[in-house]
């Protein structure tokens, strides 16, 4: 009896076999082409190889696309083609509101901090708040300890990166950053959470977030929980009191 079922197995699993060849030698390989959509072709222009289809937050010489949180001109510093936080003067953002995107950001860690002696948070601490409250961390993590969580491309206090892909003191370093914004359902006080946001993060070229869930806004203090939002908000970028610089940034609505 047993003998007899397993020749049956067999027997099923041999014409499921032969019926596949069949189907695949009756099927034409134009059948698994996609024409349905074309894709655009884009163009990587100057020094800095900006894709055609991004918009330039910052390239040289003036801060138009920012302003100060509270809508008064951005007052960080412009130098040529980077600009610095100037400590006090509180978080700029972008005039523009985003959604999902891809985001270009070069940033440089103080040298006047290192040489102080700064140490952990206290080190070129600034941020890239997308949406204005889900933070990536920037810091000066080369050869420094934090909490993990809250080292250089941590996304703060949720996910500790991959690995340090740091540069010393001084160095430019890249953020390459893939954001998809959280979806809700509902406004105000009665939302749910359709879907959560996800962050991918290439620090240097080297990937360090690898499309990780966010648990709501990046808090200091206190468990991460979801609050509703427009789903398309300014990008901020923080003034922790230390002389962060940035330059090359572009963005591509996604
Ligand atoms: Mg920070």
């Amino acid at each position: 009896m047993k003998n007899n079922r397993k020749h049956l197995f067999s027997l099923i699993a041999i014409f499921a076999l032969m019926a596949n060849v069949v189907i695949a030698q009756e099927m034409k390989p134009e059948e698994t082409e996609d024409w349905s959509r074309k894709p655009e072709a884009v163009q990587l222009s100057g020094k800095n190889k900006v894709p055609s289809d991004a918009l330039v937050l910052f390239s040289k010489g003036n801060l138009d696309s920012w302003i100060a949180n509270d809508g008064s001109e951005a007052k960080w510093k412009v130098k040529g083609s980077a600009f610095t936080v100037e400590p006090g003067t509180g978080e700029i953002k972008t005039k523009e509101s985003f959604g999902s995107c891809q985001l270009h950001i070069e940033w440089n860690s103080p040298k006047e901090d290192f040489k102080a002696g700064k140490t952990g948070q206290g080190c070129g601490n600034s941020g890239i708040f997308l949406m204005g409250i889900y933070e990536v961390q920037v810091l000066n993590s080369f050869e420094m300890e934090t909490y993990y969580n809250g080292q250089a491309s941590s996304i703060y206090k949720q996910h500790i990166p991959l690995v340090n892909a740091s540069l010393e003191t001084g160095k430019w370093q890249t953020y390459d950053i893939i954001f998809t914004a959280p979806e809700f359902e509902g406004e105000g006080e009665n939302f749910k959470v359709l879907k959560p946001a996800y962050v991918t993060v290439i620090h240097n070229g080297v990937l360090v977030q690898n499309h990780v869930e966010l648990k709501g806004p990046t808090e200091y203090i206190g468990h991460p929980k979801y609050r509703w939002h427009a789903n398309k908000l300014p990008i901020s970028l923080q003034d922790h009191s230390n002389r962060v610089s940035y330059r090359n940034i572009w963005i591509r609505n996604l």
